[in-house]
């Protein structure tokens, strides 16, 4: 998929303030400081569509982007500060909770996580969350340039026998880098497909 615009629309501190139905919506998700922001300047080929910091858990909000004016991308509030006993929506953001659950016009969501890092109890519980949610998603490892690409399989092996290992079919998982661009390609592509 080429994209011919890409324009920021709304902020929605909830549900009831996201805009109208219409189009179908992808979701990014993730911990605060995953690379988020990176990512979906990186998809979008904008350096300043979502912002990017060192300062984790800078926004509440909701972020709608209208993306070649036949489809959202939606940025949703990382997670990550919360205390995580186990996987209760309580211990995520109430609007992400809310939306993911109930937007009638969400095609996909798709879970970030840092391919360098172990398996982490948030993210666990937040896969376990969005499996029960019945809701379809994506994984999605970044930051892959950090580390070697045995290393990242490693990591993304790890992660699936812990958390995707029941699921037939399994989650689509992409290996993505906004610093090669790595990924991007295959995102797209995969958005395209289910548009
Ligand atoms: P967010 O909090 O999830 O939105 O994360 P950001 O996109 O703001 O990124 C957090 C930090 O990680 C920033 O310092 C980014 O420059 C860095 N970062 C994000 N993505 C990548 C990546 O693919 N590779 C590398 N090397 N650094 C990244």
């Amino acid at each position: 998929m080429k994209i011919k615009s890409a324009e920021f629309e709304t902020s929605a501190p909830t549900l009831a303030g996201a805009p109208r139905l219409a189009l179908p919506e992808f979701a990014f998700i993730g911990r605060s400081n995953v690379g988020k922001s990176s990512l979906l300047n990186l998809l979008a080929e904008k350096r300043d569509l979502a912002r990017v910091s060192d300062l984790p858990g800078k926004t509440r909000l909701m972020n709608f982007y209208c993306i070649n004016k036949n489809w959202r991308l939606v940025d949703l509030p990382g997670y990550g500060y919360a205390h995580v006993s186990k996987a209760d929506r309580a211990d995520f953001n109430e609007a992400a909770a809310d939306y993911i659950e109930g937007r009638e016009n969400l095609r996909g969501v798709f879970v970030l996580i840092d391919s360098r890092l172990e398996p982490q109890p948030i993210d666990l519980a937040f896969v376990e969350w969005i499996i029960e949610s019945g809701v379809p998603f994506a994984v999605v490892f970044t930051k892959t340039d950090k580390q070697s690409a045995s290393q990242t399989q490693a990591s993304v092996a790890r992660f699936k026998a812990v958390a995707l290992d029941d699921l037939d079919p399994p989650p689509p998982v992409f290996l993505t880098s906004s610093k090669t661009k790595a990924g991007r390609t295959e995102l797209l592509r995969h958005i395209d497909a289910l548009l």
